[in-house]
């Protein structure tokens, strides 16, 4: 589908043909047309769809086409992580280039003077908010924020911030908003709580299911089946194997992370972590040189397995196997995405296996269990049925192997989407500037 063909307002194509973009992609084809028409949407599409483009186009153009009183926020966008929410915000700077709508990303972590200039912002008005719900709360608690003109809503990864324990406060903020607006949900998964909140929260809605619950078939995955104290020597191992330029290593608890890339560093690896504990200008500082390739290996928790769009990174290691499918996919999803290939491996100790298992079931994949180096001494035999909880050679019963969340129902597989623009060649990112108003509130 072309952009052309929905008669969007002139500056916003300009926008859309500064970002790269030709063509929509398949949230945008389907979602944009009724968005403009004023549908409430519940969509489930993941990250590296378009779908942030999806719901910021049509709200833009809204804002521009649609009278409205400037000095009050006209739309909310509630996401669950601050990265995310600079991202959009970034987005929406790109998009938006060439309009005066303005936008601000609220989100916590920050040091006072972004709690500042965000109040600022808020309290002057401002087009569009994105935000993080607990920051929003913080500053809707103090009493300066006027939300009775908000038209439109934006959950974005709805079942992230669900997981994340934000039902409350995403309830407490919407509890703000007045009862006519417009309301956009995306999640990457449905499950049964999701579509509780849908019933509470969209009227009449569209619904839309673009999202993958299967890997692209592009990305080789292998397991490598292992006592928990081989995974050190494995992994330097695997590290060397190529002279790579871009990895992310997961691992599922952010102490993993600290020793894990304590270990790296000290064998001389190009290496850096990323986790809840880093304040924010860390973070973003920590993000942006593996952008620009100063860092070759990223070692992360969850955090960065949705909602980040980083590209060509070849290999995405499973230090730990994930908590259940959903989170695999979004894991290894980080690869392959605009190269087209890319390689996913998965650590897999005795105490992991039925996890890894009921992984593969949910994927409807048998990973290949690749052996490792014979200098690891022998490895574990893949038995998932026959492991439960027993300890293996030292593997120290970290895990509980047979109590992970299941992750809701299967959906098709079949990625049906493209990416191709990327950021539109506007060069590396800035995700080391504070949240701003990018253009003035007033200017229009
Ligand atoms: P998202 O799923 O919103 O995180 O978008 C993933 C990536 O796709 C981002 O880098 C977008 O800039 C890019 N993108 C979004 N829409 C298009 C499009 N129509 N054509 C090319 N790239 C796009």
């Amino acid at each position: 589908m072309q952009f052309t063909s929905l008669g969007l307002d002139e500056r916003l194509m300009d926008g859309i043909s500064s970002m790269g973009y030709e063509t929509a992609t398949p949230v945008q084809a389907q979602v944009m047309q009724p968005i403009l028409d004023g549908r409430d949407i519940i969509a489930s599409a993941q990250t590296g769809t378009g779908k942030t483009a999806a719901f910021l186009l049509p709200i833009i153009h809204k804002l521009l086409t649609i009278p409205h009183d400037a000095h009050q926020i006209n739309a909310l966008i509630i996401v669950p992580t601050r990265e995310l929410a600079i991202q959009i915000a970034e987005t929406m700077e790109g998009l938006g280039y060439f309009t005066d709508v303005s936008c601000i990303a609220v989100y916590g972590g920050g040091d006072g003077s972004s709690f500042v200039t965000e109040k600022k912002a808020l309290s002057s008005g401002v087009d569009m908010v994105v935000c993080t719900p607990g920051r929003m709360i913080s500053h809707l608690n103090m009493g300066y924020v006027k939300m009775s003109d908000v038209r439109y809503l934006v959950l974005d990864e709805a079942d992230r911030m669900l997981d994340m324990g934000f039902h409350d406060d995403i309830m407490k903020i919407i509890g703000y908003l007045p009862k006519q607006r417009q309301n956009l949900l995306f999640s990457a998964t449905m499950p049964p709580r999701m579509r509780d909140l849908a019933r509470k929260l969209l009227h009449n809605p569209l619904e839309i299911s673009i999202a993958i619950s299967r890997p692209p078939e592009a990305i080789v995955q292998k397991a490598f089946v292992v006592y928990e104290p081989q995974k050190m020597p494995l992994i330097k191992f695997l590290l060397q194997e190529k002279d790579y330029t871009r990895v992310i290593v997961f691992c599922s608890k952010k102490q993993a992370v600290k020793q894990l890339a304590a270990a790296l560093k000290k064998a001389r690896f190009s290496v850096e972590e990323i986790h809840s504990d880093l304040d924010q200008t860390t973070r973003e500082q920590v993000l942006q040189d593996y952008r620009n390739r100063r860092t070759k290996i990223l070692v992360a928790t969850d955090v960065l397995s949705r909602g980040i769009d980083i590209e060509d990174i070849e290999l995405v290691i499973n230090y730990d196997v994930p908590h259940d499918g959903e989170d695999y996919v979004h894991r290894i999803g980080r690869t392959a995405r605009a190269a087209g290939t890319g390689s996913a491996y998965t650590l897999v100790s005795e105490m992991e296996q039925r996890n890894f298992a009921r992984i593969e079931e949910l994927i409807d994949k048998t990973v290949e269990k690749a052996p490792i180096p014979e200098d690891l001494g022998p490895a574990p035999e893949y038995a998932p049925q026959q492991r439960r909880s027993k300890p293996g050679f030292g593997g120290g019963g970290q895990r509980n192997g047979g109590g992970s969340r299941q992750g809701g129902g299967h959906r098709q597989g079949g990625n049906g989407q493209h990416r191709s623009g990327g950021n539109g060649g506007r060069g590396p990112r800035n995700h080391g500037a504070p949240p701003h108003p990018h253009k003035k509130p007033d200017s229009n």
